[in-house]
């Protein structure tokens, strides 16, 4: 089976993306293939972070490998989080403390539509690529749901009744913007030729 190195820590989106890939590409996450490095993500935009991140972890490797960045786009809040998803309510703060921020922020707005938005770089033979896969919905008054992770228990992607955190990660992956990102990935990836440095 080719593998390809996934440079994150985050063993839920490494579970994610091995779903969305299915068993033509083995994923290796960071802790698996022995990388304990921090990952920067000192950017303003998902795509620098995405791009950094992959190109830290291809240098030290040696390794073609894919990174992503993902943020959370609430249209009342002009696109915020977004980049700043991970730290919305402060450096090292919980899941739970983003979503009570996000609640309160929210609060009173009629307006609750919002997006994921997933940028994945890979680095390739020496080569950058970027793939984008974006997730509509709303942000729920309340939490409903324990599975999934981050923002999960507050985003119900439209076209359905039901949080993320309410779903398997086979359905969460019929809607998920990191699915829909992970699908134009393969596709590049079942269109180069196996060689003796990525195979
Ligand atoms: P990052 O891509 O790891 O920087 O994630 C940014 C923030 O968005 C973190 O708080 C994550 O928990 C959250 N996040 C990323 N992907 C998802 C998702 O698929 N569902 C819910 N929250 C997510």
């Amino acid at each position: 089976m080719r593998k390809l190195l996934f440079a994150t820590n985050n063993d839920h989106k490494i579970r994610e993306i091995q779903a969305a890939i299915g068993d033509q590409i083995g994923i290796v996450g960071l802790k698996d293939a022995g990388i304990t490095a921090e990952i920067p993500e000192p950017y303003d935009t998902l795509e620098e972070n995405a791009l950094e991140k992959s190109r830290f972890i291809a240098s030290l490797s040696g390794l073609n490998c894919f990174s992503e960045d993902t943020g959370l786009e609430v249209s009342a809040l002009n696109g915020e989080p977004g980049v700043r998803s991970a730290r919305y309510a402060g450096e090292n703060r919980s899941s739970s403390d983003n979503i009570q921020k996000l609640l309160r922020e929210l609060e009173g707005k009629q307006d609750r539509s919002a997006r994921f938005r997933t940028v994945i770089s890979l680095i390739w033979e020496g080569e950058r690529f970027l793939f984008e896969g974006i997730c509509e919905g709303h942000i729920l008054p309340a939490e409903k749901g324990s599975g999934g992770f981050g923002y999960d228990p507050v985003f119900m992607p439209l076209g359905t009744n039901r949080s993320f955190a309410e779903m398997s990660m086979e359905e969460k992956n019929r809607y998920s913007h990191r699915k829909k990102a992970a699908d134009k990935l393969v596709l590049f990836l079942q269109q180069q030729p196996l060689s003796p440095s990525n195979s």
